[in-house]
């Protein structure tokens, strides 16, 4: 019973994630206008706003204008709801399950903004901070002092290697290319890692605690380091060219999350 309420609770979730991923970064506010077609303006009826079931009747077009809408919109409210009662499974009813529905959805932001922007908000990195030292308030899971403790060595980290990609990239005149849109930026991607990546992994330390956050860097470095080799091999991708990291360190979080102590084993097993 629960699970199917976790996982309808994030359908909905997905749908007002929706909301944020395209208004935050425009500066405009999440509870009004009510949402409107972008092809003709037209406002969305609560009929047609039912999440990823309103999709498939309108077959992925405006009821009014007919214009295609994406299914990144239906993709991001499934993975939500799907999340969502994968986290009921694994917590079962209680206090915990804050924490998982919290981070699941700073995650899902965090790849649907740096996929498709390049960008991590501070609301999510700074705010997903804020929010997990709080949560560490309630009984179960990490303190508050390790969660900022932990939050503080994880930016730190993020930093160092930051500061030591971007000497060894001077030292050895390479230029990593900036991504369309960011051209006169381009400073600021000769680092590897971005400052947004920087304060998701503080973020993503106030919620894990130490162990966890180290398991969700890991497979993080791992998932990315495939993923860079993929698209240079088969993308048409080069050594220089930028990939945002962000969602691999999602990806890494979700999976820590879900999967910590099996991964902490065959790491182990990896390691010896
Ligand atoms: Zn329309």
């Amino acid at each position: 019973m629960f699970t199917v309420f976790a996982g309808l609770f994030g359908l909905c979730i997905g749908s007002f994630l929706n909301v944020v991923i395209w208004r935050v970064p425009l500066g405009k506010s999440i509870v009004s206008p009510p949402s409107a077609c972008p092809g003709c303006g037209k406002e969305i009826e609560p009929i047609d706003n039912i999440p990823v079931l309103s999709y498939l009747l309108l077959k992925g077009k405006c009821r009014n204008c007919s214009m295609t809408i994406s299914p990144k919109y239906p993709i991001t409210e499934l993975i939500t709801g799907v999340l969502f009662a994968l986290a009921a499974v694994k917590t079962g009813y209680s206090i915990e399950f804050i924490n998982y529905a919290v981070l699941i959805s700073l995650m899902i932001t965090v790849v649907r903004t740096d996929l498709e922007q390049y960008i991590i908000l501070d609301e999510v990195s700074l705010g997903g901070t804020v929010a997990g030292i709080l949560l560490a308030l309630l009984p179960g899971g990490t303190d508050i002092l390790t969660s900022l403790i932990t939050a503080v060595a994880g930016a730190v980290f993020f930093l160092l290697i930051r500061l030591g990609a971007s000497y060894y990239l001077k030292r050895n005149n390479i230029r990593t290319e900036a991504p369309e849109g960011y051209e006169d930026e381009e400073d600021e991607f000769q680092g590897g890692m971005g400052w947004g990546d920087i304060k998701l992994a503080a973020c993503i330390g106030a919620f894990l605690g130490p162990a966890l956050t180290v398991i969700a860097f890991f497979a993080s470095f791992i998932l990315g380091a495939l993923a860079g080799l993929a698209m240079i091999a088969f993308g048409g991708k080069k050594k220089t060219s930028p990939i945002p990291f962000g969602p691999f360190m999602a990806l890494g979080t979700v999976l820590a999350l879900f999967f910590g102590s099996e991964l902490w084993h065959s790491y182990i097993t990896m390691i010896w």
